[in-house]
């Protein structure tokens, strides 16, 4: 009888999921695994909005083989040893796992392969189930990786997709593998009170809902604070509780100027996750060094503490931290923008908004998070690695009406129109609408002059 184990890491699916469907097609009886890891765990990135989401993923991924005939088996401990203690129990011939590009899942997937080959037992990695084109399957003539974006994106488009593979009928489990228990739903202490809700059901609701009537306007509106009208996939992606390769041949179908937008922000996923695959080290190192010299923690430690609790008196700025604080997630402009502000204008080191980010973020990534926030600070792969975002320039740009600003300073509701964008040129009674809200913690003119003089480039 030919028993395989299926270890889910960032691929909590049943639908299009090539390692599953291949131990299924090989072996009588497959355990479906996860573990939490406690190597994930000491590194930092269990925290709790993300393992509130993954929870409802892990809940959603039994019900989903319960409804097949099978369940999930959830152990925890070292990842290595686990799968080594579950593969023996199940006298499992094979392990199955989907490829991830961070130097962790590289190096577990080194370990891996050691410890199931001294036992006799093989692992198969699969391509394609964490990314519609795998990182290192295009690249330019006299490189590993692609370093430039355009580029990257003309031979990502040119590429032959897999077909998508239907979830399975029926899961056979073998007797006797004892599981933990799921998490319960209730949420952990430290949870954004608007999180979203995780797991794959909830994530193919939500894509369909999106490719119906969200995608059209993708184009015009993705970049609109106020109207919030991007997918919201992110963290769907990040856990995969969605597959990356059906996600844009379902994009693609649908078709037009606001779906072809969309794939082109799916392949900047693809982008940068082909960088860390080649560069795992560029999670904590500069790709490309600016020599900088940021200012220290300590010299920096008020405008640090301002930045991350949203009161830099820039609303714009304020607006987009508040809401990373209250959902857990942030627009992709206020993504920008407040990163370009720490980095830039408080010229402090991407690390520690970086670090930040992926304290709160439920679709915080080591590649996306990391690699975006080098793009910004000009450490990475901008080809304009100088520029600053100016926040008043950026609010009156995107959120015209002062609409998001409101939504999320509650102090500054009493200031109509785009006027909220810098309420300290208001005259006396208007201003006064402010109340509590702070002055600006630097004058953009001197935070500009510093980077400047930092850079050189004075
Ligand atoms: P949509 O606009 O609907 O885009 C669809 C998908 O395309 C996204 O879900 C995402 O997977 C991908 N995508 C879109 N923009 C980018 C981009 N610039 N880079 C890479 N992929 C992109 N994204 C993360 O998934 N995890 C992170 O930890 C993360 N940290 C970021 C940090 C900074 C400083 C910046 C500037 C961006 C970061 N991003 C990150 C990228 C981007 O902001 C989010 O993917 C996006 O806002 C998610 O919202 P959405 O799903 O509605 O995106």
């Amino acid at each position: 009888m030919y028993v395989s184990v299926v270890l889910f890491t960032a691929d909590l699916r049943l639908h299009d999921h090539p390692p599953l469907r291949a131990a299924l097609d090989r072996a009588r009886d497959v355990v479906p695994l996860f573990v939490r890891d406690r190597g994930v765990a000491d590194a930092g990135f269990a925290v709790p909005n993300r393992l509130a989401f993954l929870a409802d993923c892990l809940r959603d991924l039994d019900a989903g083989l319960r409804e097949r005939g099978g369940r999930l088996v959830v152990r925890s401990g070292d990842v290595v040893a686990e799968v080594c203690r579950v593969a023996a129990e199940a006298g499992a011939d094979e392990v199955h796992l989907a490829a991830d590009v961070s130097a962790y899942a590289q190096a577990r997937e080194r370990r891996l392969r050691r410890a199931l080959a001294a036992e006799g037992r093989r692992l198969h990695v699969h391509d394609t189930v964490t990314d519609a084109v795998a990182p290192g399957a295009v690249t330019p003539a006299a490189s590993d990786h692609f370093a430039v974006f355009t580029p990257y994106f003309r031979r990502w488009s040119a590429q032959g997709l897999r077909g998508v593979r239907a979830a399975p009928r029926a899961v056979r489990v073998p007797e006797g593998i004892v599981s933990e228990g799921l998490p319960s739903g209730s949420a952990p202490p430290g949870v954004s009170p608007g999180l979203a809700a995780g797991g794959e059901t909830e994530g193919r609701k939500r894509l369909t809902a999106w490719l119906r009537t969200g995608v059209a306007a993708y184009a015009d509106r993705h970049d609109d604070l106020a109207a919030d009208a991007t997918s919201r996939l992110s963290p769907h992606l990040h856990f995969g509780t969605l597959s990356p390769v059906e996600l844009v041949q379902r994009a693609r179908r649908s078709g037009g100027p606001g779906a072809e937008a969309f794939v082109r922000q799916l392949a900047w996923r693809e982008f940068h996750r082909q960088v860390l695959a080649a560069r795992p080290a560029a999670a904590d190192a500069d790709y490309r060094t600016r020599h900088d010299r940021w200012r220290s923690q300590e010299t920096a430690r008020e405008d640090i503490e301002a930045w991350r609790e949203g009161r830099t008196g820039y609303p714009v700025v304020d607006a987009a931290m508040r809401q990373l604080r209250h959902e857990g997630w942030m627009h992709n402009r206020g993504r920008l923008l407040t990163a370009s502000f720490l980095a830039k204008t408080l010229y402090v080191d991407w690390r520690v908004g970086a670090r930040h980010f992926l304290e709160l973020l439920v679709d915080g990534d080591v590649a996306n998070n990391q690699l975006n926030w080098q793009w910004v600070a000009g450490t990475g792969t901008d080809t304009r690695p100088h520029r600053v975002l100016n926040p008043v320039t950026q609010g009156r740009r995107y959120d015209p009406d002062g609409v998001y600003v409101r939504r999320w300073v509650p102090e500054l509701r009493g200031i109509e129109g785009r006027a909220v964008h810098e309420p300290w040129r208001l005259p006396g009674p208007e201003r006064a609408a402010a109340h509590g809200y702070p002055e600006p913690i630097v004058a953009l003119a001197d935070g500009l002059a510093r980077f400047r003089h930092a850079r050189g480039r004075d």
